[in-house]
C-alpha cells in the first residue's frame, strides 16, 4: 500500500446508513487507512452548491459526511463540515439545514456545519499560477490542519466532469471564482481550478459516487445510480476513475483532467493508479448520459480557439421564471439585467457563456442553448 496514487474502492447500492458506513469505511482502509496529522481539528471541505436536498444529487450526500466525522471523532479531532457555495447563497443555516448536514451534525454531536467563508478570506499568489494572477482563499481553508476533500460525481457544463479536483474550486471567494469564470477560453478555467487546488491539497479525498449527476450538472442534470464510493490521498487519482465511471474512454480529454496532469498533481495515466476493490472494467456505468459540453467533440488542442464558435448559450424560458434575479447577481460579467418587474435580459455582446446563471437558477428556467454548431456536434455523437 506505498503507492502513492491507490485509490480504494467499494460498491454502496444505496444511502442506508449501515450500507454507507461500511463501503466508506472499507474504501478508506484500501487506501490506506486515513493519514495521521498532529493537528487536531479537521475540515471536511463537503460539495453544498446550493440548498438542495440530498436525493437531487446536487451535494456531498450527508450519510456520507456522517462516515467520515465518525471517523475522525474515533481519531481524537474537532470536525467542521463547511463549504462556500455558488454565489449568493450565503445563508448558511438554511444551506445546511437543506442539504441534511445539519441533521447528521447533531445526530453526532461534537460536529460544526457552516460556510468556509466564517472568518474571511486571504490573498495567495503563486508564480506557478498559469490562469489566474491571484487568489483569495477562505482562510478556514488555508489555515486547516487536516482536510478531508469530500466530493460529489457529477457532470458540469463548462468543465465536464465535477468531481474531488473540481471540489477545491470552492475554497475560493466569489469575485476569484466570477474571475476563473469569466475566461473566454474554458481550458482557462480549467487551469485557474488547477491554480486553486495546488495552494493546498487537502490530505485524503473522499468521492461519493453512489448516486451520481448525469447530463447538465452540476445543479440541473438528473441523479444517475453509479453504486460507488471512492477513497485515496490524491485527488486526481479518484478523478481518473471518476470519468471512467462517467464512460469516458480517454479521460484526458477532459481539459481538468488534462491540465491537472501536465501540472504534476498526479498520475499521468491509469496505469499508474493502483485501483484497489475493483477492476478499471467493472467501472464505466453504462450509457451515463456526459454534459451537453459541446467541446467534447473537438481535439483538445483546438478546444479554446473554438469555445466561441461551438458553445452553449444561456436562453430563457420566460414561463418558468420566477423573476428572482439571482441570474444577474451570479453572472461574472454584468451581462444580465434584471428588475423585479420584468425577465432578466442578457446582453449578448457582453455573455462570457460560462453558465453559471444556467447552474445557479433555482428554477430551471435559464436553459444551456445548444447553437447551431453544437447541435450539429451533439447529433454526431448520438445525442
Ligand atoms: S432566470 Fe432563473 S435566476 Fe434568473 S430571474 Fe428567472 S428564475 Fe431567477
Ligand atoms: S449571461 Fe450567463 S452565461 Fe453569460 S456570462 Fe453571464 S452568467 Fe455567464
Amino acid at each position: 500500500m506505498d503507492n502513492k496514487y491507490t485509490v480504494g474502492i467499494a460498491r454502496c447500492e444505496s444511502y442506508e446508513r449501515g450500507e454507507v458506513s461500511a463501503a466508506a469505511e472499507l474504501a478508506v482502509a484500501r487506501a490506506g487507512g486515513l493519514p495521521e496529522t498532529p493537528s487536531e481539528a479537521a475540515l471536511i471541505k463537503t460539495n453544498m452548491l446550493s440548498p438542495a436536498p440530498p436525493d437531487c444529487a446536487v451535494t456531498t450526500h450527508p450519510e456520507v459526511l456522517r462516515s467520515l466525522s465518525l471517523a475522525l471523532i474515533n481519531m481524537g479531532k474537532s470536525v467542521k463540515i463547511a463549504d462556500n457555495p455558488g454565489y449568493i447563497f450565503t445563508n448558511a443555516e438554511k444551506l445546511c439545514e437543506v442539504t441534511g448536514v445539519t441533521a447528521i451534525a447533531r445526530s453526532i454531536g461534537g460536529v460544526e456545519a457552516g460556510l468556509l467563508s466564517a472568518r474571511g478570506a486571504r490573498t495567495v499568489r503563486k508564480d506557478s499560477f498559469v490562469s489566474l494572477k491571484e487568489a483569495r482563499i477562505w482562510s478556514d481553508y488555508l489555515d486547516a490542519g487536516y482536510v478531508i476533500n469530500a466530493a460529489k460525481l457529477k457532470t458540469h457544463v463548462e468543465t465536464e466532469i465535477s468531481s474531488c479536483v473540481k471540489n477545491i474550486f470552492g475554497t475560493a471567494d466569489t469575485d476569484t471564482r466570477k474571475r476563473a469564470h469569466s475566461s473566454t477560453s474554458e481550458t482557462l478555467l480549467a487551469e485557474a481550478i488547477v491554480d486553486l487546488f495546488t495552494i493546498r491539497p487537502p490530505e485524503f479525498n473522499v468521492l461519493d459516487a453512489i448516486i451520481s449527476m448525469e447530463g447538465d450538472g452540476p445543479s440541473h442534470g438528473k441523479p444517475r445510480h453509479t453504486g460507488w464510493i471512492l477513497a485515496g490521498r490524491n485527488a486526481l487519482s479518484i478523478d481518473w476513475a471518476a470519468a471512467t465511471i462517467m464512460c469516458y474512454d480517454d479521460p484526458l480529454k477532459i481539459p481538468l483532467i488534462k491540465a491537472a496532469v501536465k501540472r504534476n498533481i498526479g498520475p499521468r495515466d491509469i496505469s499508474e493508479i493502483d485501483l484497489v476493490g475493483a477492476d478499471w472494467s467493472d467501472l464505466p456505468s453504462r450509457g451515463f448520459k456526459k454534459s451537453s459540453s459541446a467541446m467534447r467533440i473537438l481535439p483538445t488542442f483546438i478546444r479554446g480557439f473554438a469555445h466561441r464558435f461551438v458553445s452553449l448559450t444561456p436562453r430563457l424560458i420566460e414561463k418558468q421564471c420566477v423573476k428572482c434575479g439571482i441570474c444577474a447577481r451570479v453572472c461574472p460579467v454584468d451581462a444580465i439585467k434584471c428588475d423585479p418587474a420584468s425577465y432578466p435580459k442578457i446582453d449578448a455582446s457582453l455573455c462570457v457563456k460560462c453558465l453559471c446563471c444556467h447552474e445557479m437558477c433555482p428554477a430551471g428556467a435559464m436553459t444551456a442553448h445548444k447553437n447551431f454548431i453544437a447541435s450539429i456536434a451533439s447529433r454526431m455523437r448520438g445525442e
